[in-house]
């Protein structure tokens, strides 16, 4: 494998395509279809003698090309695909390489959760789920026949950390592969496929994105995982369009420095929230008291932007506190500029019955922080009157 890299140098310059122009990136090529100088010339693409630009929705794009490649670098992988959302990235994985059946660990986002526990189900396709507190149980669920062991860590809402060396050394031993989904961390804190996975999934209309502003997915792996994927894309029509392509490398070239300041500000609100009186919890990865954080250690470079609040009170307190916040916006979604705050019961867990909710550690009272790049004392100082 590469050396893994998540560094400024190579987040503005992987993949970067430099014209005769002199542009110093890649130009957006707006081009539905390339055409050829004789039909031989045409069949060494299509027959895959040669790379090179064909058709927008196969991905043969060069706009495209070159945000692959910068998408491979900010994992350390061999070869990346870019699709039209995260959930189009997941999808296609899970029809290409979950067919004999995916386990589930821990809390995944809802759209993920919808596809594994009904559509995919409905395919014939067996699926298992298990909490991050019944790891034991794994090798019991591989035996029946799974191919594919699939989490988020940290996830949504409780931060929750898997480790992802010690589950993928398990799923290996008997032959099955590993999916995670990066999106909380971002590659700029953590690198999965350095760790054992095989697969690295991201929902780049997050940090990767960054601005709230395009949807966009990316699937990270070795060149030979990722070939029986490249099909569904294909014939799914999942492709990312090349004006959101070139939206979206724009955007990487700035990712590390928005993350690690992301990264420092989460710290001090996460550090400055958990003396508060109103406060019962913060579930933060860099809180040297949460559960996850040797782990957390061990695994990640930065400990993220993301944080759940869960405050003393009931629900309609809790409430009170997210109609009270002047620059903090009331929005799902997460890893903008802006800070957004969130409760998970009435957005990505909506609906799910009480005792579910128990059993994931999810309570009425949590407010998840995705921590944008405001001050972070005008931040704190949000959550502070806010909180009353
Ligand atoms: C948002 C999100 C997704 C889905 O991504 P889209 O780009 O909205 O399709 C998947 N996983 C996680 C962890 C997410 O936060």
């Amino acid at each position: 494998m590469k050396k893994t890299s998540s560094g400024l140098s190579t987040c503005v310059h992987a993949g970067e395509i430099k014209d005769a122009l002199g542009s110093p990136h890649t130009p957006t090529y707006t081009t539905t279809t390339f055409k050829f100088d004789s039909t031989s010339d045409l069949l060494d693409v299509v027959e895959g003698r040669k790379q090179g630009s064909l058709y927008t929705r196969y991905g043969l794009n060069p706009t495209i090309f070159s945000l692959e490649e910068k998408l491979a670098a900010l994992e350390g992988a061999e070869a990346a695909w870019a699709f039209s959302s995260g959930m189009a990235a997941l999808s296609a994985l899970f029809l290409a390489h979950g067919r004999k059946g995916i386990i589930c660990i821990g809390d995944a986002y809802g759209g993920t959760m919808e596809l594994l526990s009904s559509q995919l189900p409905e395919l014939g396709i067996p699926t298992y789920f298990l909490l991050g507190s019944e790891l034991d149980g794994l090798k019991k669920f591989i035996e029946i026949g799974a191919g594919l062991v699939f989490f988020e860590t940290p996830s949504n809402p409780t931060l929750e950390v898997l480790d992802i060396q010690k589950i993928s050394g398990t799923a290996h031993e008997s032959g099955v592969l590993v999916a995670i989904d990066n999106t909380f961390a971002s590659p700029v804190n953590q690198n999965p496929l350095a760790l054992g996975a095989d697969f690295v999934v991201h929902s780049a209309t997050k940090y990767l994105g960054g601005h709230s502003d395009i949807t966009a997915g990316a699937l990270m792996g070795s060149r030979h995982l990722l070939a029986p994927v490249w099909v569904w894309r294909k014939n799914l029509g999942t492709m990312v369009a090349p004006e959101v392509a070139s939206l979206l490398a724009r955007s990487i070239r700035t990712l590390p420095v928005r993350v690690e300041r992301q990264n420092a500000t989460a710290q001090l609100v996460a550090e400055t929230m958990a003396q508060h009186p109103k406060v019962e919890q913060v579930y933060y990865p860099g809180l040297q008291d949460f559960e996850g954080h040797t782990i957390a250690r061990s695994q990640m470079k930065g400990f993220g932007g993301m944080l759940t609040l869960d405050l003393r009170g009931n629900q309609a307190d809790a409430i009170q506190v997210m109609d009270r916040f002047k620059l903090f916006a009331i929005a799902p979604s997460l890893g903008g500029v802006e800070s957004l705050a969130t409760m998970p019961v009435t957005t990505t867990h909506h609906g799910l019955p009480l005792d579910e909710l128990m059993r994931r550690g999810i309570s009425e009272t949590m407010i998840r922080l995705s921590i944008g790049l405001e001050d972070a004392q005008d931040l704190i100082a949000d959550l502070e009157q806010a909180l009353g």
